[in-house]
């Protein structure tokens, strides 16, 4: 058996996968790990292979050290770089910006574009690059390839790619709507064509990447045409952390008024806003508990994530003018039927019609949820981004390989 090396580095952590790429999005890998609290006092491995779990706490002080140990700690359980035969890696690299539209073999060259595009996405793309770097190290012999999170959106067209800011400084610092959850969007909007039986370049869709991000896009004949995050992920929809779409007045107010610096109303409008600046919490399990029992405050968060939501899906219908299919996507859409019955109520006027008892089906796979006579189709079909950029790394390490 061949695997695919899928991974995904954080500031402060780094996911990995070891995959068969001929998976369905709801096999399990074949292992998985997770290296957490990196350059912090205390950090943890958490590797999970066959059913089992293997965590190990102990100092990590830098990306280098975090996935060679975790190498090592593989080696140890019996499923080690040397120990299975690894045909690619994949990583994921949030901000590609308009250097790239679609996932690139690594090499020097490429890494250090990468790195070029570290001011769009300062806080991702550095983590991305040592992830890359200590992997290449690594792993010499193994083509690594990168997909970008912004790639799907590449051919937004100009009037949803540009701000109405002046076009001059608008250039001169690349401010423009990149997007991101491409590969998400992407990888269920290539569903469709067999779901509906339809050619693709035929297909009008709406996707909902509904997770603690989330973010939506209209997407005719297979390309994006507009996206709710926008030159950074903090634009759109209202996220488990996130503002979402705020009057960018606010932020001026905040800096005059209250005292604050720039990284203070970033990390506030990044990490203490959305549902859980509202409802302290911000996982829709605890979400609904509190608003069945009668939380004010988590009810206001809700309406506030719905009404959101219900805006960009009006807007998108408008933009695609005609829909075949709506489908939801993520932790939240996939699992939150409440959400998916709330997002799409009382739009029969507009061709939609939700199946109250296909809504409540398990989340094991692509389903229908509206009814027969809905005119637009609604989908749950779980996305699996680890998947597609296994697939994709696979497919470009054949093709280097050929
Ligand atoms: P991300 O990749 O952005 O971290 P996910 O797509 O994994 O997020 O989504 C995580 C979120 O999904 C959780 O914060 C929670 O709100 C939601 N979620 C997960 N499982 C369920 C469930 N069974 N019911 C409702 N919401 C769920």
């Amino acid at each position: 058996m061949t695997y695919a090396l899928v991974l995904n580095s954080g500031s402060s952590s780094i996911k990995f996968q070891l995959l068969d790429p001929g998976n369905s999005a709801t096999d399990e890998p074949f292992a998985s790990g997770l290296v957490e609290q990196i350059g912090e006092s205390s950090g943890r491995f958490t590797l999970k292979h066959g059913g089992d779990k293997h965590v190990v706490e102990e100092e990590i002080p830098n990306h280098s050290v975090g996935l060679s140990r975790a190498f090592e700690l593989m080696t140890e359980q019996g499923y080690g770089p040397s120990q299975v035969e690894i045909t690619a890696v994949g990583h994921r690299v949030v901000h590609g910006g308009l250097l790239f539209s679609g996932p690139e073999i690594l090499n020097d060259e490429i890494v250090e574009m990468i790195r070029d595009l570290i001011p769009l996405a300062p806080l991702h793309n550095p983590a991305n690059v040592d992830g890359i770097e200590v992997a290449r190290r690594i792993l010499p012999d193994v083509p690594h390839v990168a997909v970008f999170d912004t790639g799907f959106f590449h051919s937004l067209p100009p009037a949803a790619a540009l701000y109405a800011l002046n076009h001059e400084v608008a250039v001169e610092h690349g401010i423009r709507r990149y997007g991101f959850h491409g590969t998400s969007h992407e990888y269920v909007s290539q569903r469709l064509p067999e779901l509906l039986d339809k050619p693709a370049d035929e297909i009008n869709q709406i996707t909902l990447h509904l997770g603690n991000g989330a973010s939506c896009a209209a997407i005719r004949g297979g390309e994006a045409i507009d996206t709710s995050m926008g030159m950074t992920p903090l634009a759109g929809l209202v996220m488990g952390t996130r503002t979402g779409d705020i009057d960018p007045g606010i932020i001026f107010h905040l800096a005059r008024n209250a005292d604050m610096s720039i990284d203070e109303i970033d990390t506030l409008m990044n990490k203490k806003s959305g549902v859980k600046g509202f409802a302290g919490v911000n996982d829709f399990r605890e979400l609904r508990r509190m608003i069945d029992d009668g939380d004010r405050d988590a009810w206001a968060a809700y309406s506030i994530y719905i009404h959101q939501l219900r805006r960009y899906i009006g807007s998108y219908m408008i933009t695609l003018g005609n829909v075949d299919a709506i489908t939801f996507t993520a932790g939240v859409g996939e699992n939150a039927s409440f959400v998916r019955a709330d997002a799409l109520a009382e739009l029969e006027m507009y061709g939609i019609r939700i199946d109250p008892e296909r809504n409540e089906l398990p989340n094991d796979g692509a389903r229908l949820i509206s009814t027969d006579d809905s005119r637009i189709k609604v989908f749950v079909i779980p996305t699996n981004e680890e998947l597609a950029i296994a697939r994709y790394a696979t497919e470009l390490a054949e093709q280097k390989t050929g």
